[in-house]
């Protein structure tokens, strides 16, 4: 019935059927439905569908009408779209390499096009001639237009030949359970399932949120007319779904802060002084405003739980630095962590600098170092004076043990796991933290996401710095391309080549860096040191790659996108990656953010045939280097996945909401939210027992968050 990602999957089953069912409720097993025996119910539950109100709440994440739908001879070879026609030939063929095809010839009133699935010769069984097949994906010349689907619904032969006036439901399937099937079952208990849904909202807020009650909006979404009521009635789910999480976020920031009574420090405004005298440069306007953030959560008796976010470049360091001589000067020792040793060693280095004039050295603890320095550095940290320690995440693991730990921070905190954040809170009285982050996402998101932080944004670049050159180039331009570099080259400069895959797929033919990094150093970069770097190499020896081009004993770096994060070059000024179109949009601008970071001019070279879509795209990121803007448009674009990349943790999972797309929905929840537990915060009153409900059942943490005996 409900939704949400930390439900635990294990409560339903423990669930005894009732048996036999002597009236359908919407906690009815599925195998009580008429059509449901037990083998299609092993398949719905694999769609998280074990009860009958499951199947109401299985919603099509995508709806076709006329209005989407291309007619087959208005398809031009590399565009992007969706064709709805009837299969009259088909058949598996092998290619040269030993790959089958299964291909199929389809036709709508205005055409015929061949569509080919290459490596999926068993969808020759399912796919029959007269079926009619709902196709998405990109038109290809292959002796003639070929379409390859990258998604596609068989509306079976039963369908009428045309889709006017009438919209089609997609809904998320799984193997031997079609769209088709799942539509028409759903449609056949529609009438039986609705009658039996209750409202979980309250009026009131059905109203400030203008969407429709819970019983038509699943109506809507499983039955509309028009694509507009079905969005209308995705709207009141979407809803729910937003109030929910910001309902439990705003909770567990208010219990993490009142369980944990933080160290309330003085401003003592002793090293901070003193900092600011020395400091090279004045702190922009957002720097001044997330210290000012920072100090009044640190001055308080509640524990700082903080997330400061900003692009590549925005200054962050300096920030922590100003919040760890708070901690210090109140004679509290300090943790600030980086993803890898090799970021703990440039903080060290560039943070060692900065404080040198205060009389203060930062404690490096690496894996590097021999058991004498290790056992200072441990020594230096059990005893009680202030201390800044920076490392990995290794600094809270193990025999790491702190005198008086106050803060800790931590530095690109998406590279970090939930479970090692967590660690944080039980290292020493549950010291302040402050989290950091340069994936740039907007305010709105961030406060989803990351709800229960407070979050500071640095939205402003420090100023003096060359903008980044960025350019995109044909494949005809590639010799162009190389002998620039070589010109940089020659002037002293670094230079990376990113690619988007290690080795050769022969199915999509993209220049793997292994392959590439071959002709490379055959061809133009045959003079130069040139190394290779990928995600498949072991950790110690990508390591000492990354060690030799930053002391300037490798000229070229051929890599994927493991330099992402982690490396600082300021002698690198040329960036050129291939395939830019295999990158979502913030991906390309955390690579293009490793070069201008010294004092020469830097160019970031986009190389490669790309389509029109993508040439668009390409154009916008070219055009701007704020990461905000850019994000926007790649969650636009692409959605939240592709922004975090799929390890991405301890974020909320959202079936149907989007907060992003969802954006105004998203900020009445949040008020909503916020002024519900003003006035009722354990929700007992009657009316929020719907809300509770949902709560309980969706999410685990809620157990533990409103107390439920
Ligand atoms: P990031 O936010 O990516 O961690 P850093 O903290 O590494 O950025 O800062 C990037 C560079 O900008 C550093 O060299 C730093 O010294 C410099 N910097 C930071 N703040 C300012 C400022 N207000 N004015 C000028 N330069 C600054
Ligand atoms: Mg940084």
């Amino acid at each position: 019935m409900a939704f949400g990602g930390d439900r635990d999957p294990q409560e339903r089953k423990r669930r005894p059927p009732a048996r036999p069912a002597p009236r359908l409720t919407l906690d009815t097993p599925v195998t009580y439905l008429k059509g449901v025996g037990p083998v299609r119910a092993e398949l719905l539950a694999r769609l998280g569908i074990t009860m009958a109100g499951d199947l109401l709440r299985h919603v099509p994440h995508r709806y076709e009408d006329a209005s989407t739908v291309t007619r087959i001879a208005q398809a031009v070879v590399g565009a992007d779209i969706t064709v709805l026609g009837q299969v009259i030939a088909k058949g598996v063929l092998p290619t040269r390499k030993g790959l089958r095809v299964f291909q199929a010839v389809v036709q709508d009133a205005s055409g015929m096009i061949e569509v080919a699935w290459p490596g999926q010769p068993f969808l020759d069984r399912t796919i029959n001639k007269g079926d009619w097949l709902l196709c998405t994906g990109q038109v290809r010349f292959f002796h003639g237009r070929r379409l390859q689907p990258r998604e596609f619904v068989n509306l079976g032969p039963e369908e009428e030949g045309t889709n006017e006036g009438r919209v089609l439901a997609v809904y998320p399937s799984t193997e031997g359970l079609s769209v088709r099937v799942l539509r028409a079952m759903v449609q056949q208990h529609l009438e039986q399932l609705l009658p039996l849904v209750q409202e979980t909202l309250p009026r009131e807020i059905l109203a400030q949120a203008d969407v429709p009650p819970l019983p038509e909006a699943l109506r809507l979404v499983h039955r509309p007319t028009s694509v507009a009521e079905a969005l209308r009635g995705r709207a009141r789910l979407a809803f729910e779904e937003l109030l929910c999480v910001q309902l439990l976020h705003r909770k567990a920031n208010q219990v993490a802060r009142e369980a944990r009574g933080g160290t309330a420090f003085v401003n003592r405004r002793d090293l901070t002084t003193k900092l600011r005298a020395v400091l090279p440069y004045t702190l922009t306007g957002a720097q001044v405003r997330a210290i000012r953030e920072i100090v009044a959560d640190m001055a308080s008796p509640r524990r700082m739980h903080r997330l400061l976010q900003g692009d590549v470049g925005a200054g962050k360091t300096v920030v922590a630095v100003f919040s760890a001589l708070l901690a210090m000067e109140n004679r509290a020792q300090v943790a600030l962590m980086a993803p890898t040793e090799l970021l703990a060693e440039q903080h060290a280095r560039s943070i060692g600098a900065l404080l040198a004039p205060l009389g203060i050295s930062p404690v490096l603890l690496t894996g590097r170092l021999g058991a004498k320095e290790r056992r200072a550095a441990l020594a230096r940290l059990a005893d009680d004076e202030p201390v800044l320690a920076i490392g990995t995440h290794a600094l809270i693991q193990g025999d790491v043990a702190f005198a008086n730990l106050g803060l800790a921070i931590i530095d690109e905190q998406h590279r970090f796991g939930v479970e090692q954040r967590a660690t944080l809170g039980l290292k020493g009285k549950a010291p302040d933290v402050l989290l950091m982050s340069a994936t740039p996402i907007p305010r709105s998101l961030a406060l989803t996401l990351y709800g229960d932080l407070d979050v500071s944004v640095l939205d402003e670049r420090p100023p003096g710095r060359h903008p980044i050159t960025t350019v995109v180039r044909p494949e005809s331009g590639r010799p162009k391309v190389f002998e620039f570099a070589n010109t940089q080259l020659d002037a002293g400069r670094q230079v990376y080549v990113v690619y988007p895959l290690i080795e050769t797929s022969e199915k999509m033919e993209l220049k793997a860096a292994t392959v590439m990094f071959e002709e490379l150093v055959s061809g133009p970069f045959a003079t130069r040191r040139v190394a290779l770097l990928h995600g498949r190499l072991p950790a110690d020896e990508r390591d000492l790659i990354m060690r030799a081009f930053r002391d300037g004993e490798v000229d070229v770096l051929v890599a994927t996108t493991v330099i992402e994060v982690g490396i600082d070059v300021g002698n690198a000024t040329v960036m050129i990656i291939e395939h830019p179109e295999r990158f979502g949009l913030s991906q390309l601008h955390q690579l293009r953010g490793r070069v201008g970071r010294g004092a020469e001019q830097s160019y970031c070279i986009l190389l490669g045939d790309v389509g029109a879509e993508a040439a668009e795209r390409l154009g916008l990121f070219a055009g701007t280097e704020d990461g905000f803007e850019i994000a926007r448009a790649d969650l636009q674009l692409r959605g939240m996945g592709d922004l975090f990349g799929a390890k991405q943790h301890g974020l909320p999972a959202f079936r149907i909401a989007d907060p992003l797309r969802d954006e105004a929905l998203n900020e009445t929840a949040r008020i909503v939210a916020e002024r519900v537990l003003k006035d009722d915060p354990q929700l007992t009153a009657p009316s929020h027992q719907g809300l509770r409900h949902l709560l309980t059942v969706g999410y685990a943490r809620a157990l533990e968050l409103f107390r439920v005996g």
